[in-house]
């Protein structure tokens, strides 16, 4: 038996088939090596780089507003504590001349959290929650981000009525922000608030809703904590449903007309726009989401699991941030990374 590899007609094709496919890699090595090492060399820069924050100073979450302030204040989680205990804060604060400003996830970026030299209550460690009395309501502790009440929700198969566009805000600084969210037709939060508790400057707790306390009522949603401190709230909640999402890149002069004509669709639940806001492309273009019923043909709904591949989502998204070399909003939206430039750089506005 020879070992030398066949010399005939089937040979040369094997060998012809090997520089071909040997090619073919070359190709695709050539073609993603230069995406892949710029999102690699981003997700290497991709450092926290805010600089310590001297003691003594918040911030809020821009990181644009480090004040010195007196004291931070976190509230204890215990709810009978934490209401003694903030009394006792109250009364302290009253007597020493100290400011108090109230801080949810502090999102809120004209220091509207932080008071300077003053006492800052950190309310995030009071989140507790759980289904309310009557059907459809959540009774929850203003501390509570909705990135946390809503898998508790899920697990019920509800979801929360009105909120915002990012789910790492408080329920109280939602609250006292009286946020408006992308649910068509609806009004902003206070329309799901039933009733809430608060702590008035002299210690006392009222409860508030339509039919008690309704001047109160109307004055803290929106407040912007000046009129007390929400403690926990009764809020509408709404059973889960399945949507679909669809966007489309329009020119920013049909935005208005588009947006309206969209929401009559009987089927559009939710909708929001976002302006492009490129220096190079300012409000050139928008790109309009509509989220549409889509129920499943058996009524399933898709289960709330925890988001994967966050890593490599954040390098994509990162690195799309850093592209140079896009030349339109629209090419960026069109390829996967650049939704996330788009909606990184974008002013929004919602049904
Ligand atoms: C990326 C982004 C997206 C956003 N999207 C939307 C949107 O879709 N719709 C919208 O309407 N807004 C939106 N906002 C604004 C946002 O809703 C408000 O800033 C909201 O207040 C943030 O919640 P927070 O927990 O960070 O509040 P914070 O900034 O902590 O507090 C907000 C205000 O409420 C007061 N407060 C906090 N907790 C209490 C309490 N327990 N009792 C009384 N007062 C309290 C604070 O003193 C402050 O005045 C957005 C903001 C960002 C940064």
């Amino acid at each position: 038996m020879s070992d030398r590899a066949p010399s005939g007609p089937r040979g040369r094709r094997g060998s012809k088939w090997s520089w071909l496919l040997g090619a073919l890699a070359l190709l695709v090595v050539v073609l993603i090596a230069r995406p892949v090492l710029h999102l690699l060399s981003n997700a290497l820069d991709d450092q926290d780089n805010r600089e310590e924050l001297e003691v003594g100073h918040v911030d809020d979450a821009s990181g644009l507003n480090a004040t010195r302030v007196a004291e931070v204040w976190a509230i204890p989680t215990d709810a009978d504590r934490a209401e003694e205990q903030l009394r006792l804060l109250l009364r302290r604060a009253k007597q020493q001349g100290l400011a108090i400003s109230i801080a949810g996830a502090r999102h809120t970026m004209g220091g509207h959290t932080i008071t300077p030299d003053g006492v800052v209550i950190d309310m995030l460690p009071f989140n507790a929650m759980r289904l309310g009395e009557s059907e459809g309501t959540l009774w929850v502790q203003a501390g509570a981000r909705w990135s946390e009440v809503i898998p508790f929700l899920d697990r019920h198969d509800l979801s929360v009525a009105v909120m915002q566009s990012n789910n790492s805000f408080s329920v109280g600084g939602s609250l006292g922000a009286n946020c408006h969210g992308w649910q068509h037709g609806r009004p902003p939060i206070c329309d799901t608030v039933q009733s809430f508790r608060l702590m008035k400057a002299d210690g006392s707790i009222v409860t508030c809703s339509r039919s008690q306390n309704r001047e109160l009522f109307s004055l803290a949603l929106g407040g912007y904590g000046l009129f007390g401190i929400i403690l926990d709230a009764i809020m509408e909640v709404v059973p889960n449903e399945r949507y679909r999402m669809h966007s489309q890149l329009i020119d920013c002069d049909q935005l208005g007309e588009t947006f309206i004509e969209l929401l009559k669709r009987p089927s559009v639940k939710m909708g929001y726009a976002r302006l492009c806001v490129r220096n190079d492309q300012m409000f050139a273009q928008a790109i309009v989401n509509m989220l549409e019923d889509a129920p499943a043909s058996d009524g399933a709904l898709p289960k709330l699991d925890a988001p994967g591949l966050q890593e490599l989502k954040r390098a994509v998204f990162r690195g799309s941030v850093a592209a140079t070399t896009a030349r339109s909003c629209a090419g960026q939206w069109r390829r996967p990374s650049a939704s996330s430039l788009v909606e990184s750089v974008s002013l929004e506005i919602s049904s």
